[in-house]
């Protein structure tokens, strides 16, 4: 089927939003859309994963239970209640720039990009009402991306490229900012903001929302992102620095099974060389969190995931030159702190058994004159 690209056409109804004309920001908006498209190639996993965040949860943010932030009108097609042209209706007002307010545009899934795949096309949302044709993915952020204040990559998918992005997939898709460009700025001036994971994790993304919100009203400076446009207070550290099992690994002790409470370097973890805070902050509300749970870190908020960590649940080619050198170290480190916890574990002598416990305490006798 030949590539078909029609143009979004007006929408049977008006956007709902509110003055002014135009998606153009005021200075401090009292009211920012969210559009949320989830149409790359996806699974949908991370808007299921949002609806789990606490810190803060969509119902803090939509019900405005954050001071200061403007009021949030949150379209996502999973969550929303309105469906067909209904739910349409603000997309297509912004991509005509009638929406009236500004708008965070997020996408969900990697980009099916038509452009270098003559054979046909891969993704769609909505219809074309004259032609009746599906609107491809790929003409829905042409349209919306240079009006919107931010553009938010959630998921490895929409980041760069994920699952479907690897060798040998017949979509030629990618992440979004290889197909809007790395140097690509919004209308207030940032970047592609990429919140990887494979699903997100929920807080990880509603942060950064929260964050641009708060960039949007001015009450923020520029959100801080690495070379690989995440934030970087999310995506500082590895893995392997948050883990509740990396006191195993100092020690060289390593799980040779599931089910085991030591290190899962063994088993296929690539904690250490992973960008991600999952193990610190948990999954849902602080609890889980892969490693922390006995599940391996495959990499999934990778660039480089997955081709670049598979077989996945082989142990990581790297570490076992890591797991050599350490090995000495570890198993005396290991047999000493033994030693050690075996005395911590006693009483101290003082303390004396019999049928009289003393404690040490030595009476002394003043005299006065
Ligand atoms: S389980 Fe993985 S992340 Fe945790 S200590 Fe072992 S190698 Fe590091
Ligand atoms: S710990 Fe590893 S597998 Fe788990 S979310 Fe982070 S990068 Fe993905």
């Amino acid at each position: 089927m030949p590539p078909k690209q029609p143009t979004p056409t007006p929408p049977a109804r008006e956007a709902t939003a509110p003055p002014p004309a135009g998606n153009s920001p005021t200075a401090v908006p009292t009211d920012v859309h969210i559009l949320w498209i989830n149409a790359g190639l996806s699974c949908d996993g991370d808007s299921v994963s949002v609806t789990a965040a606490t810190l803060p949860s969509i119902e803090d943010v939509v019900l405005q239970g954050l001071p200061g932030l403007p009021k949030v009108h949150m379209h996502n097609p999973v969550l929303a209640t309105e469906v067909g042209e209904e739910f349409l209706a603000p997309f297509r007002a912004a991509a005509r720039g009638e929406l009236g307010a500004p708008y965070v545009l997020v996408v969900e899934g990697s980009i099916p990009n038509e452009k270098v795949k003559a054979e046909g096309y891969w993704a769609g949302w909505g219809e074309d009402l004259e032609t009746r044709q599906p609107i491809l993915t790929c003409d829905w952020i042409d349209q919306l991306a240079p009006g919107a204040v931010a553009v938010i990559a959630i998921g490895t998918c929409a980041a760069y490229g994920g699952i479907h992005a690897m060798a040998g997939n017949p979509t030629g898709c990618m992440g979004l900012a290889d197909y809007l460009g790395w140097e690509w700025r919004s209308a207030a001036g940032l970047p592609v903001i990429n919140v990887p994971g494979c699903p997100v994790q929920p807080d990880n993304f509603m942060e950064t929302v929260t964050y641009l919100l708060y960039q949007v009203a001015g009450m923020a400076p520029m959100i801080p992102l690495d070379s690989m446009l995440r934030p970087t207070w999310l995506f500082g550290k590895t893995v392997h620095e948050g883990c509740d099992r990396a006191g195993y690994y100092e020690q060289s002790d390593f799980a040779s099974e599931y089910g085991s409470p030591k290190c899962l370097v063994r088993l296929g973890c690539w904690g250490p060389v992973v960008n991600c805070n999952v193990p610190k902050r948990g999954w849902m509300d602080g609890v889980g969190g892969c490693p922390n749970v006995g599940g391996i870190c495959m990499a999934c908020t990778m660039p480089g995931f997955p081709d670049k960590f598979m077989p996945f649940m082989d142990e990581p080619p790297g570490s076992s030159v890591s797991i050599a050198m350490g090995a000495p170290y570890g198993r005396i480190i290991r047999t000493l702190r033994g030693f050690t916890n075996a005395s911590g574990n006693r009483e101290t002598k003082w303390r004396h058994r019999g049928d009289r416990l003393t404690t040490g305490y030595q009476e002394t006798v003043t005299t006065s004159n």
